[in-house]
């Protein structure tokens, strides 16, 4: 069975020793002492304080070499190693190029060593497949770590492992796009995976944190994720790693960075391999992962975009529009029904595609002004549905509406500015939404509410198309409350 190893360091060794305690109580089979991240460090203090837990601990003196902070000499590291192999831990983590004196002095392959090698640079993967296995011959287990740069980095990575048959290995993915790796390690049968005591502990890209790496170790584990480029400091993960958590759900929600559009073919081509059940996509991809899917719902054909894929079991790629779903349910919540109302939608982007084909369906009578008229126009048209379309100028001019929506980015964070809606129509509205979700109360939600307005944050329409994906992935209703209550927490902190 996979074991999970937490590394420990701190700013002295009774904080490593409170983070070596906290795992092990918390689920971790095995703790890291990273001690060349333990300023003053000493093998005395190992022996002494660490030794009711030395039969679950790794011992690591990484080198400079391979990414570590121990600038001891040649000679005291390896003296340093020996004492620690003393120690009898449950490993000892030896370095394939660094320690190789050390290793051979060994003599045969023994138990309680860990064979490493780091890549930090461009790796070829003979060469991986070709260390990987001198490790595992070397040592009880061989651990291979490669940096990547993607996730295609990590999908070419997890290839190798077809053709190795070394039992005793341990390979994954450092940086941005590795995380899947660590998420399939049970399945790709590493002997352990390391991963961060907690969310805010996650110094490294790539890691999992400790709750999400014990889910993935239960039967029926599974993946989901986010493709789209770039991600930035996207919600979604949070908010499905919560509600996989209330619900004890084997499943991990992981952001899948993909800088390259020629790569979206590949990542969706290898998504079933991978066991990814099921995927969200965000700009820039909404169009083109729709030309991928195999089927699609009619609100995805409508758009012409597609938000959301399941990947079923017999691989088949099937796209969903859940945004336009967001939009209606946050109405529908709300108490408001569009049906022969007056709607207003600013802004002629994606956002007000979705918005148009959730109005229209509900019956509402819409307008949309955007700052350049002729691409509204262009949209309509596309659309081919009978809208009028204005100037943001002849807004000025027009008599109230019952719904107002902003979809362009205006108020959004890093973007606020104030509402592009003249005051008297916001006044005079019966609901106000503003697609933008961060901060939850814009310039124009503000204005809203100033008004007595019922007004509508873009966090409704970003929950409730999550939760309709989380329903289409898991087949069990959403958390809804607990979602809502975790996206609050992350906008806010
Ligand atoms: P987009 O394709 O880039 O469209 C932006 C629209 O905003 C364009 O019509 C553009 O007008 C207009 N615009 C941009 N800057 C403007 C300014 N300074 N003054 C007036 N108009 C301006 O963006 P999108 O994908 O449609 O997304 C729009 C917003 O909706 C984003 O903030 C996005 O985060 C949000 N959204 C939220 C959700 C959710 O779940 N809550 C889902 C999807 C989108 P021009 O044509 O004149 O350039």
């Amino acid at each position: 069975m996979t074991k999970i190893c937490v590394p420990v360091f701190g700013n002295d060794f009774r904080e490593a020793r409170e983070r070596a305690e906290r795992a092990l109580s918390s689920g971790a089979h095995l703790i890291e002492i990273r001690a060349d991240l333990i300023p003053g460090f000493d093998i005395d203090c190992i022996e002494s304080d660490f030794s009711d837990m030395l039969d679950r601990a790794i011992i690591t003196l990484r080198s400079k070499e391979e990414g570590g902070r121990s600038d001891l000499s040649e000679d005291k590291r390896v003296r340093w190693l020996k004492a620690a192999l003393s120690l009898r831990p449950a490993y000892v983590d030896l370095e394939l190029e660094t320690d190789k004196e050390l290793i051979s002095s060994e003599g045969e392959k023994r138990k309680g060593v860990i064979v490493s090698k780091h890549f930090f640079s461009s790796w070829k993967p003979e060469e991986i497949k070709r260390v990987l296995a001198e490790c595992c011959a070397l040592g009880d287990i061989g651990k291979v770590a490669a940096h990547v740069n993607n996730i295609i980095e990590s999908v070419q990575l997890l290839e190798l492992l077809e053709d190795i048959d070394n039992s005793n290995h341990a390979l994954m993915a450092m940086g941005v796009g590795g995380e899947i790796t660590r998420a399939l390690a049970a399945s790709i049968g590493s002997e352990i995976v390391y991963c961060a005591l907690d969310r805010k502990s996650m110094v490294a890209p790539g890691q999992l944190d400790l709750q999400s790496q014990k889910r993935l170790l239960s039967d029926g584990r599974f993946v989901v994720g986010l493709i789209g480029h770039p991600l930035g400091h996207t919600l979604s993960p949070i908010m499905h790693n919560e509600a996989f958590e209330a619900l004890g759900l084997p499943g991990v929600y992981l952001p899948f960075d993909i800088p390259d559009s020629s790569q979206l073919s590949v990542f969706l081509r290898s998504s079933a391999k991978l066991g990814v059940k099921g995927i969200n996509v965000t700009i820039p991809y909404k169009e083109a992962a729709f030309s991928a899917m195999d089927w699609t719902d009619d609100e995805a054909r409508r758009a012409g975009e597609i938000n959301a894929i399941v990947v079923d079991d017999d691989v088949s790629l099937k796209g969903y529009n859940n945004d336009i779903f967001g939009l209606s349910e946050s109405l529908a919540r709300a108490g408001f029904n569009p049906r022969n109302r007056r709607a207003l939608i600013v802004g002629a982007g994606g956002a007000s595609r979705a918005a148009i084909i959730a109005l229209w369906k509900m019956g509402a009578k819409i307008d949309v002004a955007n700052r350049t008229p002729e691409r509204a126009e262009e949209l309509v048209r596309s659309m081919r549905v009978f809208i009028r379309t204005l100037s943001l100028d002849q807004l000025a001019a027009e008599k109230p509406y019952n719904l107002i929506v902003n979809a362009t980015p205006v108020g959004m964070k890093g973007f606020e500015g104030a509402p592009i809606v003249p005051e008297k129509l916001i006044s005079s509205a019966e609901v106000v939404m503003d697609m933008i979700y961060n901060p939850p109360e814009t310039s124009l939600i503000r204005a809203a509410r100033q008004h007595g307005v019922k007004a509508i944050s873009g966090m409704e329409m970003l929950l409730y198309q999550g939760a309709k994906a989380f329903e289409l992935w898991c087949g069990v209703p959403a958390p809804v409350e607990i979602m809502r209550k975790r996206l609050m927490e992350a906008i806010e902190s």
